[in-house]
């Protein structure tokens, strides 16, 4: 088997009773068999609490008021203190490490909805890498599309060597990235999966000979609109509306959407374009921060694209996979905004990170969330003529 990790990886604590959050907390944490079958032999006073405390259908610890049953006071594991970390079940031992899943490979990351994760993660000033593994383990895939993964892999390189191309700026870099993973929709939707090599080629000649912005306009020209520029008001409201339909997993966090409403769009467009433009002229644009900016996107979409790009080998939603990245850094940029406007135009590092943990909790780390955004992005941004396929 192989294995990629990002450099990072291996350096992963938890923060446990110092961390600003819980992992315990806001969402179901689901039971492996193995574990099941542990709790349900574990002897004692604390078996009888143990048994007490797991909802045996749903395979899942009880909860209450939306914390885990054996989370204590000091926000501290009550099964981890009794039994040790061995009798953690899978969730909670792996938590927040992630494995995407294909044959013969496992992609590992770090969730971004963990804290100490986000911090890893956006504070890393170095371009990311990704550090190769192998071992003797094997798996038995019944049916694996290695012709399109194969590919999605080389794109995920070009898309990589775009987005860490610092010499650019963020904004050209998304538009770019954005583009050819709408130009390889359009080579699957017309069956021309042959072409797929040529562009990815095409475009990285536009790379080096720094003709980006024309690879991005020749594409854009048969689109006719540049869904990768910032702030476009209509489509921000319209994108409100898609966050407000999700799941809400922590009550909170319509707090956060009502202050987009109160803070950003509640008094009209010209009112949002000047706050951000004062936004940016503070944060994108003096040289002392742009740096620093620039490299908190880069960094939020070198995780997103490698987590899920190469996904779409199994439901083949090339463009929204990118579209995500692309989504998650717009909004986290709009979150931030409205908390740098609630703090009398300050912002830290810390709110960069909170920001980032509390969209990844509610948005990328449901399962059902993810999908439902997901779906709507394809709908919404897939160049026209491409289809949903129903599952
Ligand atoms: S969210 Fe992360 S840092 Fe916090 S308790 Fe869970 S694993 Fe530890």
């Amino acid at each position: 088997m192989r294995y990629l990790k990002p450099h990072f990886y291996d350096r992963f604590v938890c923060t446990a009773g110092a961390c600003p959050d819980t992992c315990c907390a806001g969402w179901q944490i689901m039971i492996d068999e193995e574990s099941l079958d542990r709790y349900g032999k574990e002897k004692g006073e604390f078996g009888t609490r143990l048994r007490n405390s797991i909802d045996w259908e749903e395979e899942c610890f009880y909860q209450n008021d939306r914390r885990c049953a054996f989370l204590n006071e000091k926000n501290l594991c009550d099964l981890y203190k009794a039994l040790g970390p061995d009798a953690l079940c899978d969730t909670c031992r792996m938590y927040p490490r992630h494995t995407e899943e294909y044959e013969g490979l496992r992609e590992l990351s770090l969730s971004l909805s963990c804290p100490e994760a986000a911090k890893m993660i956006l504070s890393c000033q170095e371009p990311v890498h990704f550090v190769k593994e192998e071992d003797e383990k094997e798996d038995d895939f019944e049916e694996f599309d290695f012709m399109m993964f194969s590919q999605l892999e080389d794109t995920r390189d070009v898309l990589f060597s775009i987005l860490q191309d610092r010499s650019l700026p963020l904004a050209l870099r998304m538009a770019a990235t954005e583009q050819l993973a709408e130009q390889y929709q359009i080579c699957m939707e017309e069956q021309r999966e042959y072409e797929i090599d040529d562009l990815l080629r095409d475009c990285e000649r536009h790379h080096k000979e720094q003709t980006l912005q024309e690879f991005v306009s020749e594409s854009l020209s048969a689109k006719g609109v540049d869904a990768a520029s910032f702030h476009q008001w209509e489509r921000q409201k319209e994108e409100l509306q898609v966050l407000r339909s999700l799941e809400r997993l922590r009550p909170e966090w319509d707090q956060v959407l009502d202050g987009v409403e109160k803070w950003l769009y509640g008094s009209g467009e010209e009112h949002y374009r000047h706050i951000c433009e004062e936004f940016h002229k503070m944060y994108g644009s003096l040289s002392s921060h742009k740096e620093e900016w620039e490299n908190l996107g880069e960094q939020l979409l070198m995780f997103f694209v490698y987590t899920y790009f190469c996904g779409a080998v199994y439901d083949d939603m090339v463009c929204s996979k990118m579209e995500l990245a692309l989504f998650s850094v717009r909004w986290i940029q709009e979150f931030l905004m409205v908390r740098w406007l609630e703090d009398g135009k300050m912002l830290s590092m810390q709110d960069v990170e909170e920001i980032s943990w509390r969209y990844a909790r509610e948005v990328e780390h449901s399962d059902d969330n993810l999908n439902a955004l997901e779906d709507w992005l394809f709908e919404h941004y897939a160049p026209e003529g491409c289809v949903l396929e129903e599952e």
